[in-house]
């Protein structure tokens, strides 16, 4: 669906000059826009924006098919990470970026829940962009710093309420996935934590290695490779079924927390207005990539797996949005929290 942008008109010049000095910072071609012409597309590198920072899980997925749908689209593909308020701030210099298909986003289930919490996010997800297609579904890990005294979820669940104005709780800003699990876990046990934000998960996952931090929820892309090497503790993961790479992990059902289940998905968009055949390219091409043996394998490695072609497509995409954006709405308005 080809919608308008409420935001573009006035918001134009100043994007115009952050996006040419982006790509000219990325590829040295001189920064000029392609103007969205559909047949000639790509001529110029493409950039993939990271609303996290590098190194995290949101980063290792956009890193992973990058490379084969540039392959397919006959062009370059870079990987930028613009940070900040919890993967808003990346999202919203994508929603003012040119609809010429050379500024894509890389974001996740957060993109559904930052209306609620956000006062004004300066972007709607469903005016401000085109779906691309969606691209994978990763399982969370409760991880903890290697000394962290609780042994199990239940140990956890148990020190947390004893201990709650010391313990430390990492997330990767408000509206990330890491948040949004640690607010579940605090809902569910009843327990108000001190939280420490990152730019993202990336960051935290050091810190927690470095035991600076107590506790987290990241995706199995970020922890799988930390929990394999013994550096983190991890209580459990929050999917119904245990992940095949952490065959020992147990679930948060098993664990007894049966109430803390999320699992985080990711899509790639484009500013609205976005030429449909250039949507359909980028679609086709993220295809292509999530039907790569390597993507495949190294997802495999990392306790997810790529989503089915036919929700590679604007169509399911957006459907999966529209559900997640009324669904979060809901669960963050009853929770009553809400960011200024
Ligand atoms: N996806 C974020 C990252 O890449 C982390 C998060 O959402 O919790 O750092």
């Amino acid at each position: 669906m080809q919608t308008t942008s409420r935001y573009r008109a006035t918001a134009r010049m100043v994007a115009a000059v952050g996006v040419v000095s982006l790509v000219a910072a990325c590829s040295g071609n001189g920064g000029a826009n392609g103007g969205g012409d559909a047949a000639g597309y790509p001529d110029q590198n493409i950039t993939i924006v990271v609303p996290f920072s590098a190194g995290g899980p949101t980063d290792t997925v956009t890193r992973m098919i990058a490379e084969p749908m540039a392959a397919k689209l006959g062009g370059k593909v870079v990987v930028q990470n613009v940070e900040g308020a919890g993967g808003t701030v990346g999202a919203g210099d994508v929603a003012r970026a040119d609809p010429d298909g050379y500024t894509v986003l890389m974001h996740h289930i957060g993109m559904s829940t930052a209306p609620a919490l956000y006062k004004s996010l300066g972007y709607e997800p469903l005016e401000d962009f085109e779906t691309v297609g969606l691209v994978t579904e990763v399982p969370m890990t409760i991880v903890a710093r290697k000394d962290f005294a609780p042994t199990t979820l239940q140990d956890l669940v148990t020190h947390v309420k004893a201990n709650a104005s010391k313990v430390t709780l990492a997330n990767a800003g408000i509206g990330a996935a890491s948040h949004l699990c640690g607010l579940l876990f605090q809902s569910t046990t009843g327990v108000k934590l001190q939280e420490v934000p990152y730019q993202g998960t990336g960051p935290a996952l050091t810190d927690l290695v470095g035991g600076q931090v107590d506790f987290m929820c990241d995706q199995t892309t970020n922890t799988s490779g930390q929990i394999a090497a013994g550096k983190v503790k991890a209580y459990a993961v929050t999917t119904p079924e245990r992940v095949k790479s952490l065959p020992d992990l147990p679930t948060t059902a098993e664990a007894g927390l049966p109430q803390l289940q999320v699992s985080v998905w990711h899509g790639l968009y484009v500013p609205a207005d976005t030429p449909q055949e250039i949507v359909q390219k980028l679609s086709e091409a993220l295809k292509v990539a999530l039907a790569d043996q390597g993507v495949i394998d190294q997802m495999a490695k990392l306790g997810t797996a790529p989503v089915p072609a036919d929700d590679a497509t604007p169509q399911a995409h957006r459907a999966k949005l529209e559900e997640q954006l009324g669904t979060w709405g809901k669960i963050i308005a009853d929770s009553g929290v809400k960011v200024s």
